[in-house]
Formats: structure tokens, sequence, C-alpha cells
């Protein structure tokens, strides 16, 4: 089977990989989040890159859960994960986590110490740190570097074994304090935490860092290509030494960064994202603002749009931060084609049919409209749409003193209700207070349908919704979380930048057929936007994106 390959740079690295057999043509990658959060719109970037590549190359990417921080990791993170690859359309081969392999890494952490190469600290934090150096100027080697591969193993083994206190000792890598490689000075590779796992309970007490744990569940699991972001970059020699002085049990890994993906207006970070969480900001994790993935399908957002997104912004080492219209711009074509559209009306104001008939009994007379559910997709059928004397129409559609290059109602003025009838207001009722509270108009029967036999024209058309027939909706209309296109770039805190008006809850009416949307389903309102059904709650909608491309407007402006 062929297929076409994208071209960029790690796609490259895997080709000349399998020209040169490195790897017997195999290609395994891996998707290694710490469950200590939920996934957001960056990971779906590493997701599509991770899968992606391995579909692509008829190789196999495996979920591995980096579960190697106690304090901070639980299930129902690892359960939303889970959840979340699936969403985004990604089948892991396995579902594997890294604590599975903890008897392994501290076989060769001891296989590390018989060699001479790590050693077991006794400095406070504040020693290590200080004596780590910085760029440019050189590390200090530790007063308890040279002990003996005896009295090295007895301690590890009594850390191990639980004798001492948290922070009282750390196994390090003896590499070299004098590299121009911060992250070559003696790593730490072990910790002490007496905390319980979510998985090995209280099995251990010594707990590996990122970089002793990462290659090797890497090396044990078969992995080809660690691909990663661009942070690691400078821990790739450390990944390399580690693996090079271990007796693998196969092939070694090699690890490639990429840029990660930002947005403007938003954070991709799940320790500000958590705070956002704790401090009452949002809702949850899967607020309808959270750049979380949870959030994002709440809001509406689906899942090929970001996938798409993901896939044709291509994939590179250089940082940069993407307009978060751009993939406002992929939600909407893809919501074009698939959802429907109802009548919905946000900001109600009465108009009032003086010349519609009523039946024999006095009660207005109530007609049915086949309308199309979408213009873009016949498949999707009809609905019938009730009309009658009374409707909702949007209070800004409707202006008594009509400012310059006002197309829509006023008195005076014909406009079409979408495919009904042509109306021409007639008059208005104000409130004691003076303000608008009905509109009266009339209507022409010759126009049903929406157009006048004898081929006048009108200069708008307005979605309207009878108010015999109209369905409550709340509505939750939302602004950008962040005012700023990088938060944070001021102050050096991004929290700083939260914009305190990010959602808008209001009340609304829509046709009785909004009363069938599905968990999850969304919908376009007419000239309002695209409006997804929450998922728990009926009834109640998110604006995912509006109408207008604002991509595009963008791009324009760029020349
Ligand atoms: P945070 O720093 O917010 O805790 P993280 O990046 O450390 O997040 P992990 O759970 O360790 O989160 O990430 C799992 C994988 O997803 C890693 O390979 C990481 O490089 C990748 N990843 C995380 N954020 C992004 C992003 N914004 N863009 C691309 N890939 C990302
Ligand atoms: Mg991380």
């Amino acid at each position: 089977m062929t297929q076409s390959v994208a071209n960029d740079f790690i796609r490259d690295i895997i080709r000349r990989d399998n020209e040169h057999q490195t790897y017997g043509g195999r290609v395994q990658t891996r998707f290694p989040p710490e469950p200590n959060g939920y996934l957001h719109i960056g990971h779906a970037k590493a997701i599509t890159v991770d899968f992606g590549t391995a579909e692509e190359f008829g190789g196999i990417c495996n979920l591995r859960l980096d579960d190697t921080n106690p304090d901070t990791e639980e299930t129902e993170y690892v359960d939303s994960i889970v959840a979340d690859i699936e969403w985004l359309g990604f089948h892991p081969a396995k579902l594997l986590h890294a604590s599975d392999y903890f008897g392994q890494l501290y076989a060769w952490a001891e296989y590390l110490i018989g060699q001479g190469q790590a050693f077991v600290d006794d400095s406070d934090t504040g020693t290590i740190s200080a004596e780590r150096g910085g760029f440019g100027k050189p590390g200090v080697e530790s007063a308890y570097r040279s002990r003996t591969v005896e009295e090295n193993l007895d301690l590890f083994r009594r850390m191990k074994a639980g004798e001492f206190p948290d922070g009282t000792r750390v196994l390090r890598a003896r590499i070299d304090m004098q590299s121009e490689n911060m992250a070559l000075r003696d790593p730490v590779m072990y910790r002490i935490r007496h905390s319980h796992h979510f998985r090995t309970g209280d099995d251990w007490c010594v707990y590996p860092t990122y970089d002793w744990a990462h290659g090797q569940s890497d090396a044990i699991e078969g992995v080809t290509h660690s691909i990663c972001t661009l942070e690691f970059d400078t821990h790739r020699p450390l990944y390399d030494w580690y693996l090079s002085h271990l007796p693998l049990p196969g092939d070694q890994p090699k690890q490639i960064e990429f840029a990660r993906l930002e947005f403007t207006h938003t954070v991709t970070s799940k320790r500000r994202l958590a705070k956002l969480v704790t401090d009452g900001t949002v809702d949850g994790w899967d607020d309808a603002r959270m750049p979380t993935l949870q959030g994002l399908r709440r809001r509406g957002y689906p899942a090929a749009a970001i996938r798409a997104f993901c896939t044709e912004i291509g994939t590179t080492r250089t940082n940069s931060r993407q307009s978060i219209e751009a993939l406002e711009s992929y939600v909407r074509r893809e919501l074009n084609t698939i959802a429907q559209r109802r009548m919905a009306v946000l900001n109600p104001l009465r108009l009032v049919i003086d010349n519609w008939p009523t039946d024999t009994t006095g009660t207005p007379v109530v007609e049915y409209f086949d309308v199309a559910n979408n213009p873009e997709n016949a498949g999707d059928g009809t609905r019938q749409v009730a009309f009658s004397g009374e409707l909702w129409i949007e209070a800004d559609d409707f202006a008594e003193v009509p400012p310059p290059k006002f197309f829509r109602l006023t008195v005076g003025r014909e406009v079409r209700l979408r495919g009904a009838y042509l109306v021409t207001a007639t008059g208005v009722e104000h409130d004691p207070g003076g303000k608008v509270v009905a509109v009266h108009a009339t209507y022409d029967p010759a126009t049903r349908g929406g157009d006048a036999p004898d081929g006048r024209k009108v200069k708008s058309t307005m979605h309207w919704v009878s108010t015999a027939h109209a369905t409550d909706i709340t509505v939750g209309l939302y602004g950008r979380l962040f005012t700023t296109q990088v938060p944070g770039e001021a102050t050096g805190e991004a929290l700083d930048d939260l914009n305190p008006n990010s959602r808008e809850i209001v009340r609304g009416l829509a046709e009785a057929a909004i009363a069938d949307a599905a968990p999850g389903q969304v919908l376009q309102f007419e000239r309002l936007g695209y409006f997804a059904a929450d998922l728990d709650t009926a009834s109640v909608f998110h604006r995912t994106v509006g109408l207008r491309d604002e991509w595009a407007a963008i791009q324009k402006r760029q020349g």
C-alpha cells in the first residue's frame, strides 16, 4: 500500500532510519503525558505527531502515562487522558505506565552504581543547586561524589527500604560537573518521597526523575523514535548517555524534538490551567472557555477540525504562537458542512403582524414552513417551522431612528422574514420609560416563502421565532479567556491578563425543533453563529464560534 507521506524533519529522520535499517524498518512512537491534569490543545499537536507519524509509516504508538510524581497524579486524570485521545480519533496500541518499570529502573540504577556511574548524595537541595553552577559558571563536585560502590549500594538500598526521610538523600548520575550542558552535571536520578502512588501504592518511597525514567521506558517498550517538545532539546545528551551506559534489551531509541503549539489569547500550561480551576475562575477543566480538549469539546469544537489544524500547520523546530482565529477558521469550515441550521433569537423584541388572519374562533392561524436543515447537505432533510401573527425578532434588527447604512427593519420599510413572508413595519409600542417593547407590521400574503411575485427587492433578511412556539434556551457567549495576545507578556504572569468578562450568559428563544438537539450537537443559529448543545444540561448552548471568519480578515490585513 502506498501512502502519501508529508514532508517534515521528523519524517525525514524516520525515512533515513528506514533506509539504513536502523530499527529494522520498525517505527514505534509513544505519547507520554503525566497524569497530573487534563489534556489541552497543545497536547493535541503532540498526539497528532506521535500517533499520526507512526500510522503513516505503518508503525505503532502506545499511550504511556508518565506517572513518576506520586504527589500530583490521579486516576481521574488517567481516565480523562484515555477518553480525550479516543475522542480525537486515535487509538493507542497499548496503555502503559512508567510505574510498570519501577523495578527495572531500580535494577538499572544499581547497575550504574556498580559501574561507578551513580552515587548517593546527602547534600540538601540548596547545596546541590548551588553546586550545579550555571551557564559560564562551572559546577562544583559534590563532597559525596567519591563514595565507594559498596557504600553507594548500601545507602541506595536503605533509601529504597524507607530508612531516610524525604529530601535527605538523592541518587545522582556521576557524569561531568564541568559540562557545558547543565543536564549532564551529575543529574538526579532518584529522590525520596514517602507518598502513596495511585498505582503502586506504598511499594516505593524512591521515585525516578523524568530524565531517568523516560529514555529507559522508551527502550523497554521498544520505542524507536521518541518525539517530544523543544524544551527537552538540551536533555538529549543525557537521554543518550543513560541509554548508552545500560545493557539494553534491544535498540537504542532516538529522541526528536519539535516546537510546542501555543496560541494567542490562551495558555497551554497545566499548572496555570489548574489554577483557573482551583480559583473558581472557570467552572472546571471542562468549562467551555478552557483550551483543554474537554473544554473545546463542550464548546463544540469538532475533533476533525483540531486534527486537521494540527496536521496542516506542520511540524518545525521554531517556536511560534498561532492565532486562535486560525484554529477557529478550521472549526467554522468543519461546522459549515455538518451543522444543521436553526432559528433562535438571543435579544428578543416582539413583532406583531396586525393583518395576520385568525380562524373562526378568533385564534391566530398557524402556518408551517418546510425549511432545509442544512443547505450544504441535502441529506440532512427538512423540518417544519411554525409561523404565526406574533414573532420574536432580534432587537438589533429594528431601529426606531435608523443610523446610516442600517438596512434592517424600521417603520415604513419592508424586509424578509427568512423563508416566510415580506413584512413592513408600521409602528412601535413603548413602555412608560420610552423603550420599544413591540413593533407592529403588516405582511404581504402574496410573498409566501419570502419572495415577491412582482420581483421587488428588500435589503435584508431576518431570522424570527413564533412566540407561541418558542422554546426557552440559555446561551453562553464567550470572549477570549485572556485579553492580550501573549498572556503575561508584560508582567511575566499570564493570569494577570485574565479577561474578567470572558462569559456572558443570556436567555434566548428558539424554534421548537431546538428541543431535539442531542447533547454535544452543534447547530448553526441563523445569522448568530455556531452553538453547541451542552453535554449535560438540556436547553443550554455554548457559542462555539461566530460566523464571520476573523482569520481571513487578519490575513488580508497582513497582505
Ligand atoms: P505542562 O508543562 O503544562 O505540565 P507538559 O508539557 O509537561 O505540560 P506532559 O503531560 O508532560 O505535559 O506532556 C505530554 C506530551 O505532550 C509531552 O511529550 C509534551 O512534550 C507534549 N506537549 C505538552 N504541551 C505541548 C504543547 N503546547 N505543544 C506540543 N506538545 C506538547
Ligand atoms: Mg511534562
